[in-house]
């Protein structure tokens, strides 16, 4: 008996001896070496880092003075060039049906070449491929963002969009967030297509209920302070927020006039209302993704001439074709004398800052994807930090909103936002410095995602005619 308790106490020494030297001198997968780091959150650059990578994490950051030539599979000499995490784009769409299958799975990759390592698939109609995809990419057999999806949209009896689950009673809400949860979705994407407003404010009980995140277009009947008591965890796009910030709301919600109403919301609009709105969004945690380019692009889709734009190379012939529809559309309203879109645009660029400043978790998200028009996957979430910054945000805030605000409407803060010890080792290497210009984000060097390292090159595949 003593002997094998000898033995077993050598065993134990030998080891945690093994332990310790493997602590001294780890071997890691990826070092990158020469790091001008980008702090998003201290909108400051730290120079001649190194930061060592095993899996997917990085385990260790210093100062280049130290580096001690650890080990590693795999060197990268960043060249003092600048060094951040991963971009998250917080509105996208895979969808159009089950032909474009395929042409949404090549998107994955444009999503990469562009440095965004983490999408958040808003709905659509393709959902199981998408979960799947989600699985592949989180088991490194597909190189693409890390997917985060709410699977099919919830809408009322008549979906505006294929592949929603209509709900108009208690038990459907039971029964299509029971299928939700079996499909292990992330959140509840709610769309306001015909959703009436109790069938509204039922959704986001029985979601709350169950500890599922809420997401939504906020049906114009209903009352976006009541949606947030209720539990509403992000609200898409600024018309609904535009809406809480008229002094007239309620009335407008009672009639018909379903988005004909929005005129009458620029005309009350009133700032210090809107105020009051943001603290409360602060407050309660609700997250604003405003889709400030794809308002821009739309709100002049009718006139601006799309055939030469490059990214066309890199978005299949299906989805193109499907961008014809917002072109009609616009023509449409265009005859009609409509300016909604353009005032839109404007009083939503307005409340970017002041929204910020009370607090808000804003969300930058592009709403790339089959059907809007000329909105680039992958592209559109530089063109969004663009148009955050054109609004009034430093280049570090627009970029808070993609790196830092994107996992913690995920409660994910911890393992993401910066590069340091421990956190996800989704990296992008940028030639030009982003906190100065924000368009440096487009210098893309190199993106290292499950310590792989990618050069865009070799992820835009132009097609072949
Ligand atoms: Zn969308």
């Amino acid at each position: 008996m003593k002997n094998i308790a000898i033995s077993f106490i050598i065993l134990l020494l030998i080891f945690s001896c093994k332990e310790n030297k493997e602590n001294e001198n780890p071997k890691f997968d990826l070092i990158i070496t020469n790091a001008k780091i980008v702090d998003v959150q201290n909108n400051e650059i730290q120079n001649k880092k190194f930061i060592a990578i095993k899996n997917d994490t990085i385990r260790l950051v210093g100062d280049m003075k130290d580096f001690d030539d650890h080990k590693a599979n795999e060197k990268l000499d960043a060249n003092n060039k600048y060094v951040m995490p991963g971009l998250w784009d917080m509105h996208v769409h895979f969808r159009g049906g089950d032909s474009l299958r395929k042409e949404n799975k090549d998107l994955l990759g444009l999503f990469l070449a562009f440095g965004i390592t983490t999408v958040r698939d808003a709905g659509g109609d393709i959902s199981t491929s998408v979960l799947n995809w989600k699985k592949q990419v989180g088991e490194n057999s597909l190189a693409g963002p890390d997917i985060f999806s709410s699977g099919p949209k919830l809408d009322g009896e008549n979906p505006a969009w294929e592949g929603s689950l209509p709900v108009s009673t208690s038990e459907e809400i039971n029964h299509a967030l029971d299928s939700l949860e079996n499909m292990k979705v992330d959140y509840v994407k709610i769309y306001d297509g015909s959703l009436r407003e109790e069938t509204y404010y039922e959704i986001l009980k029985q979601a709350e209920k169950r500890g599922l995140k809420t997401t939504s277009h906020v049906p114009l009947s209903a009352n976006l302070q009541k949606a947030i008591d209720l539990g509403l965890d992000g609200v898409e796009h600024m018309y609904y927020i535009a809406k809480a910030g008229s002094p007239i709301a309620d009335s407008l919600s009672k009639t018909d006039l379903g988005y004909g109403m929005m005129p009458y919301i620029f005309d009350t609009f009133d700032k210090d209302l809107a105020k009051q709105v943001y603290q409360k969004l602060a407050s309660e945690n609700v997250s604003v993704t405003p889709t400030l380019h794809i308002g821009k692009v739309l709100s002049n889709v009718a006139d601006e001439d799309h055939s030469q734009d490059s990214l066309r190379n890199y978005i299949g012939k299906g989805i193109q074709e499907t961008y014809k529809g917002r072109i009609e559309s616009a023509k449409r309203a265009k005859a009609s004398g409509s300016t909604m879109r353009e005032r839109m645009k404007e009083l939503a660029a307005s409340m970017i800052v002041p929204m910020f400043e009370n607090g808000v978790n804003i969300l930058a998200g592009s709403d790339s994807g089959a059907f809007n028009s000329f909105v680039y996957s992958g592209e559109s979430l530089h063109a969004e930090l663009e148009a955050l910054v054109e609004a009034g945000l430093t280049p570090a805030q627009a970029l808070q909103t993609s790196i830092i605000n994107g996992p913690k409407f995920f409660e994910l803060e911890k393992f993401f936002g910066s590069l340091e010890k421990g956190k996800v080792a989704d990296i992008i290497v940028l030639d030009e410095n982003p906190l100065e210009y924000i368009k440096n984000t487009r210098s893309i060097d190199r993106v290292i995602k499950n310590h792989k390292i990618y050069t865009p090159g070799t992820l835009l595949k132009p097609l072949k005619d």
